[in-house]
């Protein structure tokens, strides 16, 4: 079974014995700029390849703003800081996530609600949101209450899954309608564009993740996105313990975090920043490849809408159901191809099992069949 599947992969990945999902690649200037911030002894928190990088990535992406971090997880959580989400809060988001949307939700002690994901973007349903903040929700002095549960609902959380932009400008509308703050979980879509737009950059945030499975990587790292001056100030300020700027006091204005990106690992990130144009070509031709040889089998491959650019970070295919799905799983898996289902629903892990869902039936129809497929950059 699926033997023609796995020749098709070991074909595109000659040179590998065991396949991974997604390898990093460092074939430009990761050394050189590496030995140069070595060299500098500005390895730590302050350096020239941070500042330099806050600036290149906010170019690429169109950003006005870009704060860099330790990893995606402390971007996100900053940002839903500084979206105002506090202790008794609520925040919307999708079932079918990575679990660190969920937890960043939690370190500010507030709480997720679950909203479906649309079917074809694997990404939060505008529909979906608007259907739950109809039947739960009212507007009171510009706050959205939860009438179930009497509690204020700060912030909604769309993921644009495995890199393929959701209906952000749809739910950017519901989000300003209802007076909540949209903090977007970009961390998979860095190249991705919605309506020639760069992901991230629809709501009052975007985060990015450089991870070393993501398309680009710092080793760890992260990114806040905004076009908020004061906010990427705040941003700023609270990711680097909110010490007030001094030559020697030690004055810290509020409780602050110790969230920022090493030089040392700027130093990588910029030289990867560099080949993300190339990278991005080449996945894409890799994804186009997927997409004819899917065309004639009963594997349904996942592509990016008419309106949207995907970077094709995780291609995913979707099986007829789950006994196909976990045959798949295994025929690919024992031979060396690395393939993974898509995450366990939020909603069904022991921390977030008692929290509000709306109606998820795509999710849900998507959990048992959707298999993410090898899709490190071919040489
Ligand atoms: C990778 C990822 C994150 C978190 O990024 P880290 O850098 O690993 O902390 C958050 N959300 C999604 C959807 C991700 O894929």
């Amino acid at each position: 079974m699926f033997d023609d599947v796995i020749d098709f992969i070991q074909d595109l990945y000659p040179e590998n014995k065991s396949i991974p999902l997604h390898e990093p690649r460092f074939s430009g200037n990761e050394k050189k700029y590496l030995n140069e911030c070595i060299d500098s002894t500005f390895v730590s928190s302050v350096g020239k390849f941070v500042d330099g990088f806050e600036e290149r990535i906010a170019h690429y992406t169109g950003a006005k703003y870009a704060i860099t971090t330790n990893n995606g997880t402390s971007a996100f959580h900053t940002a839903l800081l500084l979206a105002n989400v506090m202790e008794n809060d609520e925040v919307i988001t999708q079932p079918l996530a990575f679990v660190a949307t969920c937890n960043a939700i939690s370190y500010c002690n507030a709480s997720p609600i679950f909203v479906d994901v649309d079917k074809d973007t694997m990404g939060m349903s505008p529909i979906s949101l608007e259907d739950f903040l109809k039947e739960n929700a009212i507007i009171e002095n510009q706050q959205c209450i939860n009438k179930v549960t009497g509690k204020v609902i700060k912030a909604c959380a769309p993921i644009h899954t495995f890199g393929h932009p959701c209906r952000i400008d749809y739910i950017s509308n519901i989000c300003k309608e209802w007076c909540i703050a949209l903090v977007e979980d970009s961390a998979e879509s860095l190249g991705s564009y919605y309506k020639k737009q760069h992901t991230g950059t629809f709501g009052d945030f975007g985060i990015l993740s450089f991870n070393g499975n993501k398309v680009i990587t710092s080793g760890g790292g992260g990114c806040i996105l905004t076009n908020n001056e004061d906010l990427a100030r705040k941003a700023k300020h609270i990711t680097t313990t909110a010490k007030e700027p001094h030559k020697w006091e030690f004055v810290h204005d509020m409780i602050g975090y110790n969230y920022r990106m090493p030089n040392l690992n700027a130093a990588l990130i910029v030289a990867q920043l560099e080949q993300l144009d190339g990278f991005l070509k080449n996945k894409r031709l890799l994804a186009n490849s997927y997409k004819e040889f899917f065309q004639n089998s009963n594997i349904k491959f996942v592509t990016e809408l008419e309106d949207s650019v995907s970077n094709y970070w995780l291609n995913a295919v979707i099986l007829k159901d789950k006994a196909q799905r976990d045959l798949f799983l295994d025929a690919t898996n024992s031979k060396g191809v690395m393939t993974r289902p898509i995450w366990t629903l939020m909603n069904k892990l022991t921390m977030f099992k008692d929290f509000q869902c709306g109606d998820l039936t795509n999710a849900k129809w998507l959990e048992q069949r959707i298999v993410n497929i090898p899709s490190s950059v071919t040489l």
